[in-house]
């Protein structure tokens, strides 16, 4: 990952904001209240190892802007993490959320740790810990968790029983995520692959894909990327490259992708295998650098691993006409200049995963009612909010001859500032007096 500055991060998200707002229906004040996150805690964590040493660990919490409803965001386990990074990607969950026009703003959370060397009962006292710290900054109406990287259903499980402890009360809808028996929705698992499949559905449309001859390459292998995959492979498009952080491997004729799937579960390895039951043959493969899938010749490029990985130094190497970002931020901003002058398409992160939040969204909603859908409801309506939403912004690109991430934050903007607005800004005031 390319090294920033400070705040390098947060300030290059927030920077898409002016560009995009001549697009937009947004007072100036609205915007400039969009620059400034509402709410940032820090937390130190201590931490009981399994050998009885205390190890303490730094966790955050942003909650970004809450126009439009409680803040919603994930929350990341990495040794990387940082408060630039936890703002960036709490702004990024606000227009997420606009974008697909569900009622809330955004949050996230992060917690700096090698996930990888706890083991599962340090995992559960940290996840525990963290909500032990967090609590009174998070609620069911006012910010909701979710898994992100390096969680998963079973830690947000562990923070929702820690919750509902420290309330003396069953809070299901204090987060999303969980596992379906302690009230997570169907369908959430595999949400935001969906969501970016759906989204390279409604373009097999408008461009006349053929799924057959039309090569993909996937940058990281976790949730998103394996369920993108999955689905994908499913109707016949060729994966021809995936990768995971330690290195990928290619073949221009396409994995069978179950088999991949099923070696990542049991071994944690992205392998070229193919699987016959629980039996898995290596086949053929080229080993390839994370950096090498991304410049592979395909026609399809789905970076689903971390930020800041299409950059200026490799964007001009990247031969994809078309790019999916399931991951937050993988494009800097430098990037995605050189690549849309150079006509790629970018469907960008705040629609192509917004999946993940939209589910999050359903499963909030199931917990409140105690009404609980089967999978193919939440499907059919995840379905119909990104087909919707691609639409309206691929439609909005090609007529105002924008890219479509500048559509897509305009679209934001618009909704947010309707919001803002409601509660009244100058211009209101200074006209009612
Ligand atoms: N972490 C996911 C994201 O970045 C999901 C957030 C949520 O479900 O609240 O969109």
């Amino acid at each position: 990952m390319e090294v920033k500055s400070d705040d390098g991060l947060f300030q290059d998200a927030i920077g898409r904001l002016d560009a995009a707002s001549a697009y937009a229906k947004i007072d100036q004040e609205a915007l400039e209240r969009l620059k400034y996150p509402k709410a940032i805690l820090q937390v130190s964590i201590p931490l009981r190892m399994d050998d009885g040493s205390l190890k303490m660990l730094t966790g955050y919490r942003v909650r970004h802007d809450d126009a439009r409803g409680p803040t919603k965001g994930g929350i990341r386990y990495h040794p990387d993490v940082t408060l630039a990074e936890v703002k960036a990607l709490a702004f990024w969950m606000t227009c997420k959320c606009a974008v697909v026009g569900i009622p809330f703003g955004g949050a996230k959370g992060g917690i700096k740790v090698h996930p990888k060397e706890l083991t599962p009962l340090e995992l559960e006292r940290l996840s525990r810990g963290y909500i032990r710290r967090v609590a009174d900054f998070i609620g069911p109406e006012t910010d909701i968790p979710a898994p992100d990287v390096y969680t998963n259903a079973m830690v947000m499980g562990w923070m929702m029983d820690e919750y509902s402890k420290i309330q003396r009360q069953h809070c299901p809808a204090v987060i999303t995520g969980k596992p379906i028996p302690l009230g997570g929705s169907e369908g959430r698992e595999d949400a935001t692959g969906r969501g970016a499949y759906y989204c390279i559905k409604e373009l097999e449309k408008i461009r006349q894909l053929k799924p057959e001859k039309t090569r993909i390459a996937i940058q990281g292998f976790g949730n998103a990327g394996r369920h993108a995959a999955r689905l994908l492979h499913q109707d016949g498009y060729k994966i021809v490259a995936v990768s995971d952080s330690k290195g990928g491997i290619y073949n221009p004729d396409g994995f069978d992708v179950p088999s991949l799937i099923h070696f990542k579960n049991k071994t944690r390895e992205v392998k070229a295998v193919y699987c016959k039951g629980t039996v898995c043959e290596i086949v053929e493969a080229d080993a390839i650098t994370n950096e090498e899938l991304l410049e592979l010749n395909v026609d399809i490029l789905i970076p689903a691993a971390l930020e800041n990985q299409v950059t200026e130094h490799n964007a001009p190497k990247i031969k994809a006409p078309v790019i999916v970002e399931i991951a937050n931020g993988p494009t800097t901003p430098e990037a995605d200049e050189i690549l849309t002058s150079s006509g790629a398409l970018i469907v960008p992160d705040i629609l192509a995963n917004a999946g993940g939040v939209t589910v999050s969204y359903f499963e909030w909603v199931q917990n409140k009612s105690g009404l609980y859908w089967p999978e193919l409801e939440v499907q059919d309506r995840l379905k119909q909010i990104i087909a919707r939403e691609f639409n309206a912004l691929y439609g909005m690109s090609s007529e105002k001859d924008i890219s479509m991430r500048t559509a897509a934050y305009a679209q934001a903007l618009s909704r947010i500032g309707r919001a803002i607005e409601a509660k009244g800004t100058q211009t209101y005031y200074t006209n009612h007096k």
